[in-house]
């Protein structure tokens, strides 16, 4: 047992038995290309990050005019939004060593080992310096201490130690910004952020829409692309991608393109990947009854042809009758242009076009089906927050039942007291 757990080989191949070597990678800064053209959109965030690179380069400029420079900045954000890129981009903008290591990487280590790696991570940060330190996934080390489930509590609480006590022992003269991730800054013990510590939080943002086409711009350079594909259509189909996202759909064009034998990429394969990506792959080898075929046409076309009937907002993208995921076909919308707002007719019209599949089956086949349920769900989700949290009914303008969080915590509302009457609940 004991032999099994030293054997064991850590996610890179290192036996652990190289305690305390770090294993951050180090990267020098000649090879270092990725600079902030190379990230997309995020404006406010390379506006935030430039002090810091001008830091890194003129440190005495600063220093003369007795400027206190962030030690730590933390970046967070949810996943593939960028965050290790523009940790990379800081420090290939501003020419120095990038050092790399993931929080992860300390999970069931042996005691000791997490504290002794970061040590000499900071002690090489330290002799390479003007040098950024990069920390990501920070909350796998730097949770609330006391929270989670599991043990390693106490290696992590060492290297979450450590990285206080390395931060803390900075001087003046210390040209080193330590940089960290996280998508979870909730958990992150409070301690971590704590003035001299990681005191500059920044906001990776998930893209918008021209922030969308920008990314695709920046994946699609060494890609040959068919005239007939738009980015920006593209860019207006992705709500909810991330830059991974983004990155991954492309990729899944291209490899698509090959598997056809083409020499570019089409849009029809850029639209086949995004709905990849999106839903799933199509289920083409299932059999389907003529009798299910005809129920799912009529559906869908009743959904695509409310939608066009009604809204000036969104346009039909695709509409299919082969199975994704749990749903028999789907219809695929998107706005004609970004929005960050919807107004009562906007949110009316979704109401019509979730029900069109449905009123399409009695319309023309005389009978429902359940084909409906997740429509269903969708319009009544619609309506609820019409009447709770937006003030949009006739009865109740302009007024707001229950707080943001109700609901967030199924079981909990149980014993949670309704700031409105039975009467006002049954009316709503
Ligand atoms: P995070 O660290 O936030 O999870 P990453 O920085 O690892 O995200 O992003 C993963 C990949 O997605 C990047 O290597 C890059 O190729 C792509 N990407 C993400 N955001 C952008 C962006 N703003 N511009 C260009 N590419 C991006
Ligand atoms: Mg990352
Ligand atoms: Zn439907």
């Amino acid at each position: 047992m004991i032999l099994m757990s030293i054997m064991r080989q850590s996610k890179d191949g290192n036996s652990v038995f190289s305690f305390g070597n770090n294993k951050a990678r180090l990267t020098n800064p000649n090879d270092m290309k990725v600079k902030f053209a190379d990230v997309a959109g995020s404006l406010e965030e390379k506006e935030e990050l430039s002090e810091i690179v001008d830091f890194l380069k003129a440190p005495k400029k600063y220093r003369e005019l007795g400027a206190k420079i962030p030690k730590g900045v933390l970046l967070y954000g949810a996943p593939g939004t960028g965050k290790t890129l523009l940790a990379r981009a800081v420090a290939g903008e501003a020419g120095v060593k990038f050092f790399y290591i993931s929080g992860s990487d300390f999970v069931e280590m042996l005691v000791g080992v997490g504290a002794s790696r970061v040590r000499s991570l900071f002690a090489d940060a330290k002799r390479e310096a003007p040098s950024v330190v990069f920390i990501d996934e920070i909350d796998a080390v730097g949770r609330k201490r006391g929270a989670g489930l599991g043990g390693g509590q106490d290696e992590r609480e060492q290297t979450l130690n450590q990285i206080l006590v390395e931060m803390d022992g900075f001087d003046v003269n210390t040209n080193i910004i330590v940089m960290a991730a996280t998508n979870r800054v909730d958990v992150l013990d409070p301690a971590l952020l704590r003035p001299g510590r990681f005191d500059r939080r920044i906001m990776v943002n998930m893209p918008d829409a021209d922030e969308r086409e920008a990314i695709l711009k920046i994946h699609a350079k060494n890609k040959p692309l068919a005239k007939d594909v738009s980015l920006r259509e593209v860019a207006l189909s992705t709500v909810g991608f991330t830059g991974a996202d983004l990155e991954n759909l492309l990729n899944e064009a291209a490899l698509m393109a090959a598997r056809h034998n083409n020499k570019e990429i089409s849009m029809l394969e850029v639209t086949d990947a995004m709905f990849r990506v999106q839903m799933g792959p199509q289920k083409n080898s299932k059999k389907l009854s003529d009798k299910v075929k005809k129920l799912t046409s009529y559906h869908e076309a009743g959904h695509a042809v409310v939608l066009r009937a009604t809204s000036d907002f969104e346009k039909v993208d695709r509409v299919t009758i082969i199975p994704v995921g749990q749903a028999g076909g789907y219809t695929a919308y998107k706005p004609i242009e970004d929005t960050d707002y919807y107004t009562e007719k906007m949110l009316l019209d979704t109401i019509k076009m979730s029900l069109g599949g449905r009123a399409a089956e009695e319309i023309f086949l005389g009978e429902i089906s359940t084909g409906a349920a997740s429509d269903l769900r969708h319009c009544n989700d619609i309506a609820k927050n019409m009447i709770k949290r937006y003030g949009l009914s006739k009865k109740f303008r302009n007024m707001v039942f229950g707080d943001e969080n109700e609901e967030v915590f199924l079981g909990y509302s149980m014993g949670q007291v309704q700031s409105y009457s039975e009467q006002t609940a049954a009316a709503i």
